[in-house]
């Protein structure tokens, strides 16, 4: 008798090659693939992630002559972000004609890249496939490249440089400043400037979809869906719906046991993410901080993020002896695991996305150290709209840092900072279940394919 062959129905994903971008990439493919669909993971040559057992039903390309991890390293983001867009247009067409030759019994339903990967555009008009535009920032953080790409940039950049203007709200954006745009330290305006006005342009994509809830940032969803002119889907968090462990580094799960020691609520966990950098007076003044507020602490000191040492080698032997007594340095942890660990009471962030929104759905509150980007936008949502965070702004210095600490750990203005956050938390996982507005976007995208 003859066989018969079952059509699949496929997704074809494209994610950043950068921790923060492919955690929720993969998240979403997970997601979908849980709808029925077969995924397909379109990598750049950085593709530890594809290894996973997690992934085995995954199916994974590599992008010949594409960068490395190593390339971001030494290029920096901004630069890294430019040259892959260039040099990965011809490759990822031949990679998806390969793909559509391959897999004749297949269906591609749509090509789903991150809105940094703006090349795939070129291979999805040529093949004439659907396509959908992923962005793993916040609607804000969208909506605020958008104005961005609009400006000119040399008066921007005078208004920048001038101390008042930087205090004052950006017109139409409130309560964003000037100075919590997400302008970035990874390259010069005008890079920055060119790389937004790329990934605002969802140029025939007939979706977006954005990793955040309508109970976080509802206006500025709305006004993305005025703007785009085309679906926009908030179908976030993802972490808490489709658990896909992605990690890039390998994590240390030795801090799970001293969390397990800690009493309720004490510990400060800081991260700064994966490419966020402090230089080696702030880690010193963090570190005498964290020693005179008398709380335990966890801490992420990713080797390489501070300059000119390879990891902790700067911290004096002093610092060395508390952490033995009261603290636990790791290279890099379990986060979601830590962050839901009733031992951590707060979160010392450099506020990335993800970082933001794992804060949140565990309801902890944080302590907002942005460093560049949209981390800006997300610490000041954090501050003034959910009120789950306090931003500390100027130079560190290690009263700033004990203030801090204590102010979140121990004092009532944090307990009630717990409370909130812990309420935002319930909305989370409200939008999240069956009925809830996130979980039905993503119905709604589904049904859409
Ligand atoms: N992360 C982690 N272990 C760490 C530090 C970070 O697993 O020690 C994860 C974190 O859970 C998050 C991601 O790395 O999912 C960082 O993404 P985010 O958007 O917060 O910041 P980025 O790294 O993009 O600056």
């Amino acid at each position: 008798m003859e066989e018969k062959q079952v059509k699949e129905t496929r997704i074809v994903l494209v994610p950043v090659p950068a921790q923060g971008h492919v955690t929720p990439m993969m998240q979403l493919g997970k997601a979908l693939h849980s709808k029925g669909f077969s995924i397909t993971v379109v990598l750049t040559q950085s593709n530890r992630v594809s290894s996973s057992k997690d992934f085995s039903d995954f199916h994974f390309l590599t992008i010949p002559g594409s960068l490395t991890e190593s390339d971001l390293q030494n290029l920096g983001p901004q630069k890294f972000v430019l040259k892959l867009n260039q040099i990965c247009e011809a490759s990822f067409k031949q990679c998806i004609g390969q793909l559509l030759h391959e897999q004749c019994n297949n269906d591609i339903a749509c090509v789903v890249y991150d809105e940094y990967m703006y090349f795939s555009h070129a291979a999805v008009k040529e093949f004439q496939l659907p396509s959908v535009v992923f962005s793993t920032t916040s609607a804000t953080a969208f909506v605020c490249r958008s104005v961005l790409s609009r400006v000119n940039a040399e008066s921007f950049l005078i208004d920048m440089k001038d101390p008042e203007t930087q205090d004052k709200v950006f017109p139409g954006l409130h309560p964003l400043r000037y100075k919590d745009l997400p302008t970035s330290v990874f390259g010069p305006i005008e890079s920055t400037l060119k790389v937004y006005s790329e990934t605002v342009n969802t140029r025939t994509a007939s979706a977006v979809i954005i990793n955040s809830a309508s109970c976080l940032e509802s206006s500025s969803l709305a006004r993305l869906q005025q703007q785009l002119q085309v679906p926009v889907y908030p179908i976030g968090p993802l972490h808490i719906t489709a658990s896909a462990p992605s990690s890039l580094l390998e994590e240390d799960r030795s801090c799970v046991e001293w969390l397990n020691k800690q009493k309720s609520n004490s510990v400060i966990y800081i991260s700064l993410g994966s490419l966020a950098l402090m230089d080696t007076k702030d880690m010193l003044e963090m570190a005498w901080g964290l020693s005179n507020s008398n709380q335990p602490f966890l801490w992420v000191v990713r080797p390489g993020s501070i300059p000119g040492s390879e990891w902790t080698e700067s911290l004096p032997e002093e610092f060395n002896r508390l952490v033995s007594e009261r603290g636990y340095i790791v290279k890099w942890a379990p986060q979601m695991e830590v962050l839901r660990h009733p031992a951590v009471g707060g979160f010392w962030s450099h506020c990335g996305w993800n970082s933001t929104v794992e804060s949140i759905g565990e309801g902890v509150p944080m302590i907002c150290r942005p460093f560049t980007g949209d981390q800006k936008v997300n610490a000041r949502y954090l501050e003034r709209v959910w009120r789950i965070g306090v931003q500390l702004e100027g130079d560190l210095d290690k009263e700033t840092v004990e203030r801090a600490v204590e102010w979140l750990l121990v004092d009532e203005e944090g307990a009630e900072m717990r409370k909130r956050a812990i309420d935002l938390k319930e909305k989370i996982e409200t939008s999240v279940r069956s009925g809830g507005s996130s979980c039905s976007s993503l119905d709604d995208f589904v049904n859409s394919m």
